[in-house]
């Protein structure tokens, strides 16, 4: 069985005292309503360990939205995997087409912050995604399956039972464009079926697949109701509490 997850990427949002309200506006509807799928809140590395504490018995999974390629040490300004998981963080975003484009992060550098994690018994979102001028060329295909393939080449399979990938394409984050149900179905399949001939089938069919890229109220249940698509990873919309309830409540 698959999980299905909405996760929200709020990205370098929100001051603390808003981002507690959210968080605990957000647990407070999880609580009411016991949606379907798992809802996973990523905030600033500054806010995770309140947000820990404040969600502790929570159904909401608080989620980093970056971590060090590197083990501790002398590596001004970043965040390691033991600093996250000793305030309670099990989980991170990798490989985030911001940090791709911003920081010049490669597949190769995201599969070792995947093994960090995993070291540690915590878990990986890997996303994934073609900038538009792949899909005009008629690349968007092999640019995922170079991202997918390089970044899991390592990892040991018993540690990708339950993996979460986010398909995001570039030219949908933050645009408003977003990937019609039939173009995300498409790429979601394809990178089962990348997953399912490195690794095997068995974990192909255990990994959560996520659709990022524009997701709002409005398209949500439509992406969702694809085969492959197991829920989405959330940026702008996912700041406002009715949206993001809205969103969650369409993975059904
Ligand atoms: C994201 O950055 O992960 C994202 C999907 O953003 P948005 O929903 O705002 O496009």
């Amino acid at each position: 069985m698959r999980r299905k997850i909405v996760a929200g990427n709020w990205k370098m949002n929100l001051t603390f005292q808003e981002a507690k309200e959210l968080a605990l506006r957000l647990n407070t509807w999880v609580k009411a309503n016991k949606p379907t799928a798992e809802v996973i809140i990523a905030p600033t590395h500054l806010y995770l360990e309140q947000l820990n504490k404040d969600l502790k018995n929570s159904h909401i999974t608080v989620a980093s939205q970056n971590v060090s390629a590197m083990e501790n040490g002398a590596y001004t300004g970043d965040v390691s995997a033991e600093q996250l998981l000793s305030i309670g963080t099990k989980m991170s975003i990798v490989g985030h087409s911001e940090r791709r484009a911003y920081h010049y992060e490669q597949d190769k550098y995201i599969g070792k912050k995947i093994t960090h994690l995993y070291e540690l018994g915590m878990s990986p979102i890997l996303c994934v995604g073609e900038k538009l001028e792949d899909r005009d060329a008629g690349k968007h295909f092999d640019v995922v399956q170079e991202q997918v393939t390089v970044a899991l080449e390592r990892q040991k399979e018993e540690d990708l039972k339950n993996l979460i990938v986010a398909y995001e394409p570039v030219w949908a984050i933050g645009t408003g464009k977003t990937a019609s149900p039939d173009q995300a179905q498409e790429m979601h399949a394809f990178i089962r079926k990348t997953i399912g001939a490195q690794h095997g089938i068995s974990i192909a069919n255990s990994t959560s697949i996520l659709y990022g890229g524009s997701v709002n109220p409005g398209n949500a249940r439509d992406l969702f109701e694809q085969y492959d698509i197991d829920g989405g990873l959330v940026g702008g919309a996912s700041l406002k509490l009715e949206d993001f309830t809205t969103i969650i409540s369409a993975n059904k």
